[in-house]
C-alpha cells in the first residue's frame, strides 16, 4: 500500500485501554486509506509519501469525542446565564427554540463543527432538531457525528415517527462520517409508551438510543414520587437499555441503578458534562466512580453551548477530573491518564462514530497535533499533565479526521470560517428573542 501522508517527527500520545498514558517521542505516523498504517521512530519508516506534515515539537493526540452535545445551541452562547435549571428551560432555552428554522440550525451546526475541529474534537454525539442540517454540516466540515433526532411526546405521534424516520434516513446515507441514534428527549418529556416504541424500533433497525435521564437528583426524586421507579428503571422497563443507550448526565443515578446499568454494560454508556452542573449548582453529579467500577462506559461531553458556552471537550475533561475529586473526596481518583482516557477512548466507544479514540496501527486516523510551546504550558515536566491541565483548545495546530487534514496550522481547511462567523452573527439575535407565552416545552421534572 502506498503511504498517502506522513506526519513527521511528532510525539505520539499512547492511550492504552488501562494504565498510564505515555508520550512516545519523535515518531513518524504513516496514514493510508484513512487509517494509521505505521508508527516508526522518525526517519526510519522509509515509505515515500504523497504528503508530509512536518510536526517536530508537536504531540499527536487522539481526536476527542464529544459524548453529548446539541451543536446548533452555539447560537445561544451566553444567552441564559445566572438562572436555575427550571428558568434555564422555561424562561430562556425552550422559548428561544420556538425560533428554530432549518437554516438557523444549519448555521449553528456549521459554527459548532468549526469550533470543535479547531479544538481537536473529531467526533460528537448530537441530540437536536433538523438533524439533516447537522448531518450536512458535519459532512461538509469533515467531522464524525452521531446524530439523534429529538422529539417530545406532546408534539404528537407524527413528530415521534418523523424523528424515527429521520434517524433511519441518516443511517441509510451510508456516510463514513455521519451515523444515527434515536433521540427521545428524556424520561420526563417522553411517555413510557413512546420510549417502548423507540426501543422496539431501535432493536429492529439496529440503531441505539441517545436520551437525557436522571440528569439530576431532583428528577430521580420526582420520578420515584410519580411512578415509583427511577428514570433509569423507566429506561429498563421500556426496553431502552436493552436496545443500547447513551444516557446524558445521570447525576441522579442511584446505587440500585448502577446494578441495573451493569446488566447492560455492553450496550449502555453515560456522558458527563460537568460545566453545566457547576453552573446550575447541581449536587450530586454523574457517579463516575460507581459507573467505572460497574464496567459501564463513560464519556465526556459539552452539552449545548447555551449552558457550557464552548464546545471545548478538553475544558470539560479538566472539570470532570476536578469535580470527581471533589465529589468522591479522593484526590487520587480520576488521575490524569484516566481522565484523558475518558475523553478519548471513553467517548469514542459511547456511540458508533467509527473512530477509535486512540492512535494505533489499523485504527482510523483521527488525530490532533498540539503545540505545548506557549507560556501557559512551559516548562513541560510531564506532557500528560500539561495536556489535561495547561493546554488550551487554541493550542491545537492541525487536525485529521479519517486521515484527511481538516485543520492545518490553525486554519479550517474545509469551509470559510469568516463566512460561518458572519452568518452566525446575522441569525443569532432573532433566534434568542423570547416572546411571552411561546415555548417548545415546559420543564416539570
Ligand atoms: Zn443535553
Amino acid at each position: 500500500m502506498t503511504t498517502e501522508l506522513v506526519i513527521q517527527g511528532c510525539g505520539v500520545l499512547n492511550v492504552p485501554a488501562s494504565g498510564p498514558c505515555v508520550v512516545e517521542p519523535l515518531r513518524d505516523l504513516h496514514i493510508s486509506g484513512g487509517v494509521v498504517t505505521g508508527i516508526h521512530p522518525s526517519g526510519t519508516g522509509m515509505a515515500p509519501a504523497a504528503e508530509v506534515v512536518k510536526a517536530h515539537g508537536l504531540i499527536a493526540v487522539p481526536g476527542l469525542s464529544n459524548a453529548h452535545a446539541h451543536s446548533p445551541m452555539v447560537l445561544m452562547r451566553g444567552a441564559a446565564e445566572d438562572v436555575s435549571v427550571d428558568d434555564w428551560f422555561n424562561t430562556r432555552v425552550w422559548p428561544m427554540e420556538v425560533n428554530l428554522t432549518p437554516d438557523r440550525v444549519r448555521v449553528g451546526a456549521r459554527l459548532a463543527c468549526a469550533e470543535m475541529l479547531l479544538g481537536g474534537v473529531t467526533a460528537f454525539a448530537d441530540h437536536y432538531f433538523c438533524p439533516e442540517q447537522i448531518a450536512d454540516a458535519a459532512q461538509e466540515l469533515g467531522i464524525r457525528a452521531n446524530i439523534a433526532p429529538t422529539f417530545f411526546t406532546d408534539q404528537g405521534v407524527e413528530a415521534r415517527d418523523a424523528a424515527i424516520r429521520q434517524a433511519v434516513e441518516l443511517r441509510d446515507r451510508g456516510s463514513d462520517l455521519v451515523t444515527a441514534s434515536l433521540g427521545p428527549h428524556s424520561t420526563y418529556t417522553v411517555s413510557e409508551a413512546d420510549l417502548a416504541h423507540v426501543a422496539e424500533m431501535g432493536r429492529r433497525e439496529g440503531i441505539p438510543v441517545h436520551v437525557h435521564a436522571a440528569e439530576n437528583v431532583e428528577q430521580t426524586r420526582s420520578s420515584l414520587a410519580r411512578l415509583g421507579v427511577t428514570p433509569i428503571q423507566v429506561l429498563d422497563r421500556t426496553g431502552v437499555l436493552g436496545a443500547g443507550a447513551l444516557i446524558a448526565h445521570g447525576g441522579g443515578i442511584t446505587s440500585d441503578d448502577l446494578a441495573l446499568l451493569a446488566q447492560h454494560r455492553d450496550r449502555v454508556g453515560v456522558a458527563c458534562c460537568p460545566k453545566g452542573y457547576f453552573k446550575h449548582a447541581l449536587d450530586p453529579i454523574t457517579p463516575i466512580q460507581g459507573l467505572l467500577n460497574a464496567g459501564i462506559r463513560v464519556g465526556v461531553g459539552t452539552d449545548g453551548a447555551a449552558v457550557a458556552n464552548t464546545m471545548d471537550v478538553w475544558e470539560q475533561a479538566r472539570l470532570t477530573a476536578l469535580a470527581q475529586k471533589r465529589q468522591t473526596g479522593d484526590a487520587l481518583f480520576l488521575d490524569v491518564s484516566e481522565t484523558i482516557r475518558l475523553a478519548t477512548r471513553g467517548g469514542a466507544s459511547i456511540a458508533p462514530f467509527g473512530g477509535a479514540g486512540h492512535i494505533a496501527i489499523g485504527q482510523p486516523a483521527d488525530i490532533a497535533l498540539v503545540d505545548l510551546s506557549g507560556p501557559h504550558c512551559q516548562p513541560v515536566h510531564d506532557p500528560i499533565a500539561t495536556l489535561l491541565y495547561s493546554m488550551r483548545a487554541s493550542d491545537v495546530r492541525t487536525v485529521l479526521v479519517a486521515g484527511r487534514v481538516v485543520v492545518r496550522d490553525r486554519r479550517l481547511e474545509t469551509a470559510d470560517l469568516d463566512e460561518i462567523i458572519r452568518e452566525a452573527a446575522a441569525v443569532a439575535p432573532e433566534l434568542v428573542r423570547v416572546r411571552p407565552g411561546a415555548s417548545v416545552q415546559r420543564y416539570e421534572p
